[in-house]
């Protein structure tokens, strides 16, 4: 009877092309090997192709032996997991990000789920836009306020909003991307700022995942990029995209990170990251703010990609550039026909992406080759929707 159920359910889902299974792949430095088949990899978050540098893996473990370094912290950070190597690097984030306080978290997921239900309660309005990630989607249906969806970066919406409800809340907290996950293109961080300093009760939150190793000059994020680390009230930003490692940050003022320690779930019922994970991931962040080189050939790259070819019509500004096919069923064919042509790109379908924008995500990283965007630029061509 429940296994009919399931049955049902998933045909449902395979009759409309979306059924999804966990692809079994093996990683070899910037390429993927599936059936003997090696292909560049353009599917990863690995933007700055760290997570494939055997000399800085190399490098990390010539200083660690079994004795100084754990791989479990076998508690929450409440209890006796809160191990030296989390003050090292919080300290480290808000020295970086000259900020009052960091906070870290297990994942991006874990924080954006988190601190919205923790902040925002019924007094308050929450503003997000439209193509917000589901971690973000996923922690205001956790929350006890109020929510519009404005349109994706429309801000004569959003300011129209503002201007309504400003009175009828005690607190309205205005919820974006920096670089959109899907679409790679941007939030106009400027209008969002001078948006917000028009109230004396509004709160910026801007999640910086695709942008943080990759945009400002010391690769802070696109808070940097544009001088505005010091407008913004819940910053967060991801470790297992750029730079390779797992987790996830908020660079917030004293009063929320004391706050969020006190109330928010995710934070205080999970065990706290492995010491081993915590140290990588200060090791890899003291070595990313040095890498400007990367950045500014990983948006050359980006630059040559988006200019080169008719197809990739999207609003991209960045080193995520959407192929959008349409139906899901094309963005699959579109996926077999660019491995068959060495490039590993996965289709990205419904409830990932809205109905009918079925794509394929290609994500940029700065070990990618001028000659292999050349060749990707001729497939994608030649590529048939
Ligand atoms: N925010 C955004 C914008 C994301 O795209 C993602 C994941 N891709 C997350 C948060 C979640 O981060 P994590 O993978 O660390 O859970």
């Amino acid at each position: 009877m429940t296994n009919s159920y399931f049955s049902k359910q998933l045909s449902s889902i395979t009759e409309k092309g979306n059924l999804r299974i966990l692809p079994t792949v093996k990683e070899c430095g910037y390429e993927i090997i599936k059936d003997g088949k090696h292909m560049l990899n353009l599917s990863s978050n690995d933007y700055l192709g760290l997570a494939g540098d055997t000399a800085l893996k190399e490098e990390f473990l010539s200083h660690v032996s079994p004795g100084k370094f754990s791989f479990t912290s076998s508690s929450s950070r409440l209890l006796t997991g809160n191990s030296g190597e989390y003050d090292y690097l919080e300290k480290q984030l808000a020295r970086l990000f000259d900020s009052e306080a960091a906070l870290v978290f297990n994942s991006g997921y874990h924080a954006n789920s988190g601190i919205l239900p923790a902040v925002a309660d019924h007094h308050s309005l929450i503003l997000a836009d439209k193509l917000v990630h589901a971690s973000i989607v996923d922690g205001i249906g956790l929350s006890r306020a109020r929510c519009i969806r404005f349109r994706h970066n429309n801000y004569e919406q959003l300011e129209r909003l503002l201007s309504e409800n400003h009175r009828n809340y005690e607190h309205i907290f205005i919820v974006t991307e920096s670089i959109f996950s899907m679409d790679g293109d941007e939030c106009d961080l400027n209008r969002l700022v001078e948006l917000k300093k028009q109230y004396g009760n509004v709160f910026l939150y801007v999640d910086e995942a695709h942008a943080f190793g990759v945009r400002g000059e010391r690769g802070l994020g696109c808070s940097e990029q544009y001088d505005h680390l010091h407008d913004i009230d819940f910053l967060v930003g991801t470790f297992g995209k750029a730079l390779a490692s797992i987790g996830a940050y908020l660079i917030c003022s004293k009063e929320i990170k004391s706050y969020l320690v006190n109330t928010m779930r995710p934070l205080i019922f999970t065990t706290a990251l492995p010491p081993v994970n915590l140290q990588w991931t200060s090791f890899v962040l003291n070595k990313m703010v040095y890498m400007n080189d990367k950045r500014i050939y990983l948006s050359h790259i980006s630059r040559l990609l988006r200019e080169k070819t008719d197809k990739l019509k999207s609003n991209s500004k960045s080193h995520i550039i959407p192929f959008i096919t349409g139906t899901a069923d094309s963005a699959v064919n579109a996926s077999l026909y660019l491995q068959r042509h060495g490039f590993y790109l996965l289709p990205v379908r419904p409830p990932t992406v809205p109905e009918g924008t079925s794509r394929l995500r290609i994500s940029l990283h700065a070990a990618c080759t001028e000659e292999q965007i050349e060749r990707l630029v001729i497939n994608l061509n030649t590529c048939k929707i």
